[in-house]
């Protein structure tokens, strides 16, 4: 029974709840295998996010080189000495999104598949008397808002870091650490000033600017992202952001918004809760240690959860939910790895980053990163080129390299 001013429950195969990557792609996949689906998103947001992306996304989810306000086709890594190390990438780029194009652009996308989209924002999972999953959502705003509850087989919760879903259904869920991420969106200067360059990103590895993460510029067109990222309490990333913003120069660029979100650091250990309700993308708390890349992750993270809720719904059985996280960690759990023991190894003090920079000026090093960055895999065929780095990295930690 629904109270008065509350609508009657619907019902779906699945409920997504979250139109990021993550959810727009599960939405997408599951409706085109013809399943009923509802896609939740409470809008109204841009994500904040630097917008990098890699061109296996591309090939992988068929984007269209349409959706990017920029190439970059270098990255400059910048030491706290001041080292600059440019890094080309030679046959390929980084392609930077502007999130509120590109994840409304997956959103459609979606819908266009036959997903249903509403907006709403996701505030309660409850039961029914039978034990089916109930999603509460609030719809509207002010006096016009309503309770609305739709009845699901599955709920996927792509609803982001310190997912709300995760929260309330997961063990363990919600409280992932964090880094936190800030950017400001400026003007872009005009071509020709000094510090900025519209196909380069620039990365800055210095304890000033963050004592555990790194700085960027990277260029969007029109416009440019400067952000930061930090898991240390009480470090001020604006200060950081202003003061970067000073030394490059980019302090007389117009600011067009300023924004902030938490980053998760490591993949929860459960991601569904055996009955019917499973994680996707920063919500299952998946992003790559070192580089905060989450985008293509969401995605695939996203793939896999409608690969599984796909047989959850053909068969009945709630382990197949578990199959999402184990082919996700299959494919990507070693590159999280190095990426994870990077990050501890390379970002601790200053000697340290200013090892790491002066590391990426080697070509085997920027060749495998580029590689792996690509192509989103270990790169096997030259075991060669990987013993050198090793060599290369221990002499680097022990100090035995000149610099
Ligand atoms: C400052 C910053 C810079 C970054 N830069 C990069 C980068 O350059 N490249 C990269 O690959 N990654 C980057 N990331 C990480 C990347 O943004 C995320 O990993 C990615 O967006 C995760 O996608 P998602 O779909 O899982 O979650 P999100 O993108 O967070 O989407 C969650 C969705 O859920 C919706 N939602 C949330 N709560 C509710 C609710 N209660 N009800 C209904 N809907 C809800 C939100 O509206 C949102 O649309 C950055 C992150 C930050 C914070």
């Amino acid at each position: 029974m629904s109270a008065p001013g509350e609508i009657a429950a619907e019902s779906f195969d699945v409920v997504v709840v979250g139109g990021g990557p993550s959810g727009a792609t599960a939405a997408h996949d599951l409706a085109r295998a013809g399943r009923r689906v509802l896609l939740l998103d409470r809008a109204g947001r841009i994500k904040p996010c630097g917008g990098a992306i890699p061109p296996r996304l591309m090939r992988d989810f068929d984007i269209p080189e349409a959706l990017l306000c920029a190439r970059a086709t270098s990255a400059r890594m910048i030491s706290p000495k001041a080292r600059e190390v440019d890094m080309p990438i030679e046959g390929g780029f980084v392609g930077m999104v502007d999130r509120d194009v590109f994840d409304e652009w997956l959103r459609a996308r979606a819908a266009d598949a036959g997903a249903e989209r509403r907006t709403g924002r996701f505030e309660q999972l409850e039961r029914d008397a039978d034990g089916a999953a109930l999603v509460a959502y609030t719809s509207g705003k002010g006096e016009g808002a309503l309770t609305v509850r739709v009845r699901a087989k599955l709920v996927i919760g792509a609803d982001g870091a310190r997912s709300q879903v995760a929260r309330q259904a997961i063990r363990g869920g919600g409280e992932t650490k964090c880094v936190f991420a800030y950017h400001e969106i400026i003007r872009a200067p005009g071509a020709g000033f000094r510090g900025f360059d519209g196909r380069r990103c620039d990365v800055f590895y210095q304890g000033k600017l963050s004592p555990d993460f790194y700085a960027w510029i990277f260029p969007h067109g029109e416009t440019a992202s400067v952000g930061v990222g930090s898991a240390r309490k009480g470090f001020s990333l604006r200060g950081a952001i202003t003061a970067l913003r000073a030394s490059t120069g980019l302090d007389h660029c117009e600011t067009i918004r300023t924004e902030g979100a938490p980053i998760p650091l490591k993949p929860l250990k459960r991601w569904d809760n055996g009955r019917d309700v499973l994680l996707a993308g920063d919500a299952a708390g998946v992003v790559a240690p070192a580089s905060g890349e989450g985008i293509y992750y969401a995605m695939q993270g996203g793939r896999e959860a409608a690969r599984a809720a796909d047989v959850f719904l053909a068969t009945g059985q709630p382990r197949s939910l578990k199959e999402a996280r184990k082919r996700f960690m299959r494919a990507h759990g070693k590159i999280f790895l190095v990426l994870g023991i990077m990050q501890h190894f390379w970002y601790r003090s200053d000697k340290r980053r200013e090892g790491f920079v002066k590391m990426c000026a080697d070509p085997d090093v920027q060749r495998l990163t580029w590689d792996a960055y690509m192509n989103k895999e270990l790169v096997r065929a030259e075991p060669g080129a990987h013993a050198r780095i090793f060599l290369k990295d221990m002499g680097h930690l022990l100090g035995l390299s000149p610099s």
